[in-house]
């Protein structure tokens, strides 16, 4: 049957997130049907309720077409997908954190050490590649409590804002990977199921080029339009719509959300006026 399988995190930071992405994409799934499984009204996919940790293994394996999970787990399980679109969410780090009193002096510190994580071929690679001997000790959760307890010397954990680490006493010294939500898919997926997958791409760019720029609409005398225009490059050239008010237009562009902060003295400095910035909702390029 012509159906992609998509599987998602059952439960956990990253679930949320990725039934918003798919819903976003104008997908409706009937929930509640079932708690593992469940049919795309008005799309041909159909969504699997999975822990993080299988994912890639069941994509490798095609029980699932393709997968939404975080870059951290996919290069630990290391299996045999494609990595086919990073999602721009779930941002966090795989990082080294000692006691808080501790001097880190580089990988070197980890030598003869022992570290507590739950990635531990990421972190074998890290040392290899430091030539640091060191005992990897393998705990499936609550890796920050390893140290307080007398369990090792260090850890290699997922960090985001660091509060986590400071309430156990430690210190992140070293990011090893740096992580975000991506998408990965089976290698040999059929033609039909390429199809799905490319229009469903197609759905998640314009999602995400949307959310990564903002509308801007502004007044200013005619007299600074170049100038304005210079400025704010938007998708072609903006749109330039004249005023009631003589000598007076509106200009109206698109500007990359990241970058809309500094643009925005930029423009007030050169004239404009009644500044709006607005959200999209879709953009295609
Ligand atoms: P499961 O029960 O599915 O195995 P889990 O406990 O392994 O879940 P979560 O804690 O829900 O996993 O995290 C899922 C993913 O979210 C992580 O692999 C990572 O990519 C990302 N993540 C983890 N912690 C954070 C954080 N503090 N901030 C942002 N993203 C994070
Ligand atoms: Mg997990």
């Amino acid at each position: 049957m012509n159906v992609l399988k998509i599987a998602i995190q059952k439960n956990g930071r990253l679930s949320e997130n990725s039934k918003k992405l798919l819903e976003e994409c104008g997908i409706k799934f009937s929930n509640g049907i079932s708690v593992l499984k469940t049919t795309a009204q008005n799309f041909p996919v159909e969504l699997l309720f999975l822990r993080d940790d299988d994912i890639p293994q069941y994509v490798e394996q095609q029980v699932a077409d393709i997968g939404i999970l975080g870059e951290n787990v996919v290069f630990e399980k290391n299996k045999d997908v494609n990595i086919i679109e990073q999602l721009g969410f779930a941002g966090c780090r795989l990082s080294i954190a000692i006691p808080k009193e501790e001097t880190y002096t580089g990988p070197g510190y980890l030598m003869n050490k022992k570290v507590a994580t739950s990635y531990p071929k990421i972190l074998s690679d890290f040392l290899k590649k430091n030539n640091i001997t060191a005992e990897i000790e393998e705990i499936s959760g609550s890796v920050e409590i390893a140290p307080g307890i007398g369990l090792a010397d260090a850890v290699c954990d997922i960090v985001s804002s660091g509060s986590t680490l400071l309430t156990n006493g430690l210190k992140e010294v070293e990011t090893i990977l740096k992580s975000q939500a991506i998408i990965i898919g089976n290698k040999n997926l059929s033609k039909a199921k390429q199809d799905i997958l490319a229009s469903l791409l197609f759905r998640i760019r314009a999602v995400k080029n949307a959310k990564e720029n903002k509308y801007i609409l502004l007044n200013a005398p005619e007299s600074a339009v170049e100038k304005i225009c210079a400025i704010l490059p938007g998708m072609k050239s903006p749109t330039i719509v004249p005023l009631v008010e003589k000598g007076w237009c509106s200009l109206h562009s698109v500007v990359k959300e990241d970058e809309f902060w500094e643009r925005i003295n930029q423009l007030r400095e050169a004239g404009a006026e009644g500044i709006l910035v607005i959200p999209i909702e879709k953009m295609i390029l």
